[in-house]
């Protein structure tokens, strides 16, 4: 079910960790194994690529001469867009009869070196990157596997960098210590979050804020962590043929303003442009497959200006990643609550003041009504309410008055 994205720069420790994730337990699909395997000899692919490329990127013994390719495609950028049009949808292809041959229960761990350069980080519920210093890279191939340090260093040039890298990580493995550290780390993620990913998501569990409220600074990583939600969610909607019913994804909330202290937890809006999307298979298993689960109809607290109730309809997810918090509120694009989602954010984002006023009266109230118990937790969204009322009134006067 879990379906993670391995990767990390030449020289990583990639293969170490693909090995010990096999061990635990994971169905390691290895994309360069499966490259390998879409050009071996009496292939289709193969066969392809010598009526493109000519029978001089053979070998006597009949497999691809990789080095001869290599120097064609490397000299002409039509060449190389014509030998990926030949593998890579045979990879895709490959890679999706793995996973489907996989046992339902497994871990799936896609290990592809291109993860950051083909684009593919937002088709998993969960990217791990292996992170080590270029330099440690470098030293351990010129080490381990004869390159000399001019091949090691253009090989690492001609990769993604560390910082595209980390924008895809929803966890790093720090690989500048001692093997055994990293596979130490790969096992308490296997356990702390892998496994229990994994039984969320068979399980239709959603991950739920832990009593008591607390309000936290301002985290920059948050929007990052929108972000990669919200490629997810993207992508599977558009793998499931749903994205035209869908008029935006948004990342709102406390968390999407910045320096505004909130609670530890994403909240992501999907306007969706008829509600009755949200209760359907397809629009709940392309949310799985994004890592959202538990999905139930819920209404939004009416307001006296739009007092119908069913206007506030929505269906609402929580993510499966024990990892984070999410709130998936999937709203009416036309409805209110989409829009005061959107004015609220905007207008904090646009006026400090407020933003401050905000989370001092958010801290107010959270030591007013920590919420220790199940019972408590109801108080303190209504102890905000007041405030709360007000400060939209401010937002949506803000807001037609054209900000
Ligand atoms: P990748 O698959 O990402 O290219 P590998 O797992 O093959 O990387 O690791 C690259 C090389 O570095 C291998 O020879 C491996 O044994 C070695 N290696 C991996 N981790 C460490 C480490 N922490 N300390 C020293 N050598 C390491």
């Amino acid at each position: 079910m879990l379906y993670v994205g391995l990767s990390g720069g030449i020289g990583s420790g990639k293969s170490t960790v693909a090995t010990r994730l096999a061990e635990l337990g994971a169905v390691v699909i290895d994309a360069d194994g499966l490259a390998r395997e879409v050009v071996a000899p009496e292939s289709e692919g193969l066969a392809e690529i010598v009526a493109r490329f000519g029978a001089d990127v053979l070998r006597a013994d009949g497999w691809l001469d990789r080095p001869a390719l290599g120097a064609i495609v490397f000299a002409d950028e039509r060449a190389r867009r014509d030998l990926e049009a030949i593998t890579h949808p045979r990879v895709r292809d490959l890679t999706e009869q793995r996973r489907a041959a996989a046992p339902p229960e497994a871990i799936v761990v896609h290990d592809v070196p291109l993860l950051v350069e083909a684009g593919l980080a937002a088709d998993h519920h969960l990217c791990l990157i292996v992170d080590v210093a270029a330099e440690l890279r470098s030293q351990r191939l010129v080490r381990d596997r004869g390159m000399t340090p001019q091949d090691a260093a253009a090989r690492i040039n001609a990769q993604a960098t560390d910082e595209q890298r980390y924008a895809v990580a929803d966890a790093l493995l720090d690989n500048n210590g001692t093997r055994e550290e990293l596979l130490d780390q790969v096992e308490s993620l296997w356990q702390q979050r892998l496994s229990p990913y994994n039984d969320n998501l068979l399980a239709d569990r959603g991950v739920r804020r832990e009593l008591p409220v607390r309000i936290e600074d301002y985290d920059a990583a948050w929007p990052a962590i929108a972000a990669r939600a919200i490629a997810r969610l993207q992508r599977q909607l558009v793998t499931a043929g749903l994205d035209d019913r869908v008029a935006g994804i948004d990342h709102i909330g406390s968390t999407s303003v910045p320096g505004l202290g909130a609670k530890d937890v994403i909240d992501l809006q999907l306007r969706v442009l008829d509600l009755d999307l949200a209760t359907s298979d397809a629009f709940r298993d392309a949310l799985r497959a994004a890592g959202f689960v538990d999905g139930r109809l819920r209404t939004d607290t009416p307001h006296e200006w739009a007092p119908e109730p069913e206007v506030w309809r929505k269906a609402y997810f929580n993510g499966a990643d024990p990892g984070t918090v999410f709130h998936l509120h999937v709203r009416p694009a036309d409805g209110p609550g989409a829009q005061l989602a959107l004015q609220f954010r905007d207008w904090l984002r646009a006026n400090p003041a407020e933003r401050d006023a905000y989370v001092a009266e958010k801290r107010r109230i959270a030591a007013l009504h920590p919420g220790r118990t199940e019972a408590d937790r109801a108080a303190y969204p209504t102890a905000k309410e007041p405030w709360m009322a007000a400060a939209l009134g401010r937002a949506r006067a803000w807001s037609a008055a054209g900000r």
